[in-house]
């Protein structure tokens, strides 16, 4: 475990978390968890706390999408995608990863591997990946060794990426359901319709959906909105397995 100055180490030299893999994909063997893990605090714990215990997840959340930027980083990105992925099976849903404030109150383990999956969501709706670095390290820059409350860190995301993810966060933060994002072809495939449900009012996170041939943006909200389906290719990049595997939600195609 990591505290500032005082390290305890305690899986046993193995790979994985004690000799398990917690991505379930094969690649979580591939590295001593703790010492990764650990590592990562050295940002989001260590440089950057959080005032109080309710936002557990600046440190918890960024610091488990560590691992899988250190996956990404030996073994490629779609490697690092798919260990982010193979986490969401420890999500149980039980309740709010944030906790209550004031009341010394931690929110659900769900800060894990929920959290670096909201994070991931950010990132692909973000789509540009010098700039989602140059948040990471600028958010280490900006509240260095400073006390922050999570929505500093929030709202820093927000500004530095021009996207405004509040919806998200109140989403994945604050309510245990998962958002489901239903998709409807028209009879002749010219256009698809989309919008999410299940999902708290306004929910409205974007999406950048790709293929090697294809790539298309997306601003969804609770309201029915049609996309032209220009190409095969277009059309296939609304394939329920492939969004969900890109980011953490529930599509589902209706007729
Ligand atoms: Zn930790």
């Amino acid at each position: 475990m990591e505290h500032q100055s005082d390290i305890a180490y305690g899986n046993h030299f193995l790979m994985g978390y004690l000799g398990r893999d917690l991505s379930h994909t094969g690649l979580g063997l591939k590295f001593d968890f703790i010492v990764v893990h650990e590592s990562g605090h050295e940002w989001f714990g260590n440089n950057i706390t959080s005032k109080d215990i309710a936002d557990m997840w600046v440190h918890e959340s960024f610091t488990n999408y560590s691992e899988s930027l250190f996956t990404a980083y030996y073994w490629g990105k779609a490697a690092g995608q798919q260990y982010v992925n193979g986490i969401r099976e420890n999500i149980e849903n039980d309740r709010p990863i944030q906790g209550a404030y004031g009341v010394n109150q931690e929110g659900s383990g769900d800060m894990y591997y929920k959290g670096a999956n909201m994070i991931n969501n950010i990132r692909n709706a973000i789509n540009n990946d010098t700039l989602f670095r140059e948040i990471l390290r600028g958010l280490n820059k900006t509240f260095y060794h400073q006390t922050v409350t999570g929505k500093q860190i929030e709202q820093y995301i927000n500004e530095k990426s021009g996207i405004n993810f509040d919806k998200v966060y109140e989403q994945y933060l604050t309510t245990t359901q998962i958002p489901t994002f239903e998709i409807k072809f028209s009879k002749d495939n010219k256009y698809v319709s989309y919008r999410y449900s299940n999902c708290v009012k306004g929910f409205d996170m974007p999406m950048v959906l790709k293929s090697e041939d294809a790539q298309v943006q997306l601003h969804p909200s609770t309201e029915w909105q049609k996309q032209s389906l220009a190409s095969a290719a277009q059309a296939n990049l609304f394939n329920p397995i492939a969004i969900e595997y890109q980011y953490y939600l529930s599509c589902k195609e209706v007729h």
